[in-house]
């Protein structure tokens, strides 16, 4: 091998060659080799990869230090011992220097610096852009998770005010800390007993499916609390008060009626005491007009309705924000004595409201009604347009009727008609008497001639009238 520089005659293989000379490979790293190529001041291409440069052209310097080996005076024959970044700089062509080329080398040098800083500032402005375009990004990204928030926000917000009209405080406490035992407030539990006494049933698969409700031991705690003492009752409109209605639903009647107890003592357990005997207990109670709810308010044991009893019933309704526009009951004696006393009768049907001076009517109970014409239908028949009219009548249409497999008048049967003791009680019986059905079946079989012999015109009018 030989020695890659311009002008150098190190060659190991030419007849002077002396021993001591070492020859290196190129380096590795690119301007590294560059600096090498310079220093070889040659103008051929030549192979670096099978080029070497000898030692002729390192300074000491240039050599990595060796301890062990310079301790042991020992120095292995391909031991390369070169700096990763020597360049060689001794015994080069041309190091003589002139003018002209250190003009040239300098304005190379200076073309370099300029080139290098324009590149530097290239690169710096490229990163700044980079820097620049990343915070812009950044800023972007800031600003979408601020707005998604904010939406989020406002979803969050209007999920609540939803919920919030749905739940009290208390539930919405029990739906986020299930294990804690909330506070219900009056409201809760009202609410719940509404709802519980609207489906029993209903109430329990709720609170087994986790909605926030009191358990059905806390609504009896509060029941058992409330005491149910003759008069007014109160504590129920406490309840019913919080019952969520329109002004129309709130339009109510009140309907009293005796009932019927067993003359016997008895023993409360929750106020324990020994109430006393007493033949019957009057209840009234207030039902809506449009909508179907109905709701003890009073009771009284052996207590007739009187009227200033009555006008304070409907006093204390109206004062709870319901408007009583009828009364209706039936036509016991007592109640008689309370229409007199209310100077109601056939040609005046109303009395003035105490709390409005509205009119209120007086309406007989109706099924009561209806049972009564049935039974005196039965009984005694009656006169209707001038002609008697009866049971008679009937018996034979079902005669009729039940000739054929399907009968017109499945509606009634013998038995209803000549019904006994409590099944007169039942109005259902009654008002399938007095049906369309029947009235129809009785105008068919009429006009068809099976019914000669009969008022049965006058028995359906009769029928019509009633039903309707
Ligand atoms: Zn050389």
């Amino acid at each position: 091998m030989r020695c890659a520089i311009f002008g150098c005659n190190s060659d190991n293989e030419s007849k002077n060659f002396q021993g001591d000379i070492k020859f290196h490979t190129f380096p590795r790293k690119a301007d590294i080799v560059t600096a090498w190529k310079i220093a070889c001041r040659r103008k051929d291409n030549f192979n670096i990869k099978n080029a070497y440069i000898c030692n002729k052209h390192f300074s000491e310097n240039d050599y990595v230090r060796n301890l062990k080996h310079e301790l042991l005076g020992y120095k292995p024959k391909n031991w390369r011992g070169l700096k990763e970044d020597a360049i060689p700089t001794l015994n080069l062509p041309g190091r003589v220097e002139n003018p002209d080329n250190n003009n040239d080398r300098k304005q190379r040098e200076e073309l370099r610096i300029k080139r290098k800083n324009q590149l530097e500032l290239i690169a710096h402005i490229l990163t700044e852009n980079d820097e620049q375009n990343r915070t812009n990004t950044e800023h972007d990204d800031r600003d979408n998770i601020i707005k998604a928030q904010q939406e989020k926000i406002a979803q969050l917000e209007r999920e609540r005010k939803a919920i919030e009209g749905i739940f009290t405080t208390a539930q919405l406490k029990k739906i986020i800390h299930p294990d804690v035992r909330p506070r219900w407030t009056i409201e809760d539990v009202s609410k719940a007993i509404i709802l519980h006494s609207a489906g029993p049933r209903a109430y329990r698969l709720l609170l087994k499916k986790n909605l926030p409700f009191p358990a059905v031991s806390t609504l009896r705690k509060w029941l058992s609390k409330i005491k149910i003492v003759p008069g007014i009752l109160s504590s129920i409109f406490d309840i019913i008060k919080r019952k969520e209605m329109n002004v129309r639903d709130k339009i109510c009647i009140l309907s009293f009626d005796e009932m019927k107890l067993r003359k016997e003592y008895t023993f409360d357990k929750a106020d324990d005491e020994i109430l006393s005997a007493f033949s019957y207990a009057q209840v009234v109670m207030l039902r809506g007009l449009h909508s179907k709810w109905k709701q003890p308010i009073f009771f009284g044991y052996d207590c007739k309705l009187t009227k200033s009893i009555l006008f304070e019933i409907i006093e204390y309704v109206q004062r709870s924000g319901f408007d009583v526009v009828g009364v209706v009951s039936d036509l016991g004696g007592g109640n008689r004595s309370l229409h007199n006393e209310l100077e109601v009768n056939e040609n005046k049907t109303w009395f003035i409201n105490p709390s409005n001076k509205e009119k209120i009517f007086v309406f007989a109970d109706v099924p009561h009604l209806i049972k009564l014409i049935r039974n005196n239908f039965v009984d005694h028949g009656f006169i209707f347009n001038g002609k008697q009219i009866g049971k008679k009548i009937v018996e034979r249409l079902t005669d009729e009727t039940n000739k054929s497999d399907v009968s017109i008048t499945y509606k009634i049967s013998k038995e209803d008609l000549n019904c006994k003791d409590a099944r007169r009680q039942k109005v259902k019986l009654a008002t399938k008497l007095f049906s369309h059905t029947i009235s129809c079946a009785l105008t068919r079989c009429g006009m068809n001639g099976k019914m000669d012999g009969t008022n049965w015109q006058e028995c359906a009018d009769f029928f019509k009238q009633v039903n309707d």
